[in-house]
């Protein structure tokens, strides 16, 4: 059975200040991802028109937010939150089947290559001498079967780190793909941490399909409240909201000099998480179906 994942369908009727308030919100709760599914309109001029500079930023639209959960249990919290504060925004629940996550059907799953990783269904496998890393994962098996934009590009960033002999942490591991795949680069240590007990189990199930080092540690935890040693590398592909909420709690768990790997959260958002992350630079920012990704070093 594939998995369902809870989620909340949030619409203003206006261009108000909703977002920020259910940003503000949702910082209380464990989600596995937010999509913006507002519709945006392109600038007067078109995305590029030399006779108009500079060119202005599109008008904002109403929000149009779309909120995975979990667990139906938090979701349900967080809506009756939301409606608290904002009584006028529509909120509808979905259950929205792993397949639409993916927007295709499981079965019809083939590998992905991201970076010098490949990510494979069991029955997709590459060829042995294939010139990349392959991690095998089950569709079914949660969050981080390559098929979201920010699974890949973390995947990507990952490639541009030489995390030989580095500790490496994974927080919100999903299916474990991320820490698999520093485990596989020749990391010295890596943990996974996640708050949801099934994606722990799930990312436990995806590590028996591979051949890993005993260097991975998958852990139930929450980094905020429960926080593993400091790591050389931090991979956190979480939400906007989340990264900005908990920085000072991320930013700890970099050990000095070490990097930092962001994702889940929208390229509107990309700013605000770069201004909470002032303490570093970015090295490379990636940006795929509206999702972004960020690689951060030391500010020297
Ligand atoms: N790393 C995977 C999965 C990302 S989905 C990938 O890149 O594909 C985000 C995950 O973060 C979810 O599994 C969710 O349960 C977990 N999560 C959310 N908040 C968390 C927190 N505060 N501490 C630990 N895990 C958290």
């Amino acid at each position: 059975m594939s998995r369902v994942w809870p989620s909340l369908i949030l619409r203003a009727k206006v261009v108000d200040a909703s977002d920020e308030i259910i940003s503000g919100i949702l910082h209380n709760f464990s989600l596995v991802a937010i999509q913006d599914l507002a519709e945006r309109p392109l600038p007067p001029g078109g995305l590029w028109d030399p006779t108009f500079p500079p060119i202005p930023d599109p008008p904002p639209t109403p929000l149009h937010w779309h909120v995975c959960f979990n667990d139906a249990g938090e979701r349900d919290r967080a809506a009756a939150a939301i409606h608290d504060l904002l009584p006028d925004l529509a909120i509808e629940r979905a259950d929205m089947p792993d397949e639409d996550w993916a927007a295709r059907s499981q079965r019809s799953l083939s590998a992905v290559r991201a970076g010098r990783f490949i990510i494979a269904p069991p029955w997709d496998l590459p060829a042995d001498d294939v010139d990349a890393t392959v991690i095998v994962i089950e569709p079914s098996m949660g969050f981080g079967t390559g098929h979201h934009a920010t699974t890949r590009m973390c995947l990507r960033l990952l490639s541009e780190i030489d995390v030989s002999d580095l500790a490496v942490l994974d927080l919100g591991t999903g299916s474990g793909v991320l820490s698999m795949a520093a485990a596989l680069s020749g990391a010295r240590s890596v943990i996974g941490l996640d708050v949801d007990q099934d994606a722990i189990d799930s990312a436990e199930s995806s590590a028996r399909l591979n051949t890993l080092p005993d260097t991975i540690t998958f852990k139930v935890g929450d980094f905020r409240t429960d926080p593993p040693p400091p790591a050389d590398v931090v991979l956190a592909n979480l939400t906007g909201g989340m990264l900005i909420a908990a920085t000072h709690a991320i930013v700890s768990l970099v050990r000095p000099g070490g990097q930092l790997v962001l994702s889940g959260f929208d390229q509107s958002e990309l700013t605000g998480v770069l201004h909470a992350f002032e303490a570093f630079v970015e090295r490379l920012h990636l940006v795929e179906d509206r999702w972004a990704a960020v690689l951060l070093l030391p500010r020297t």
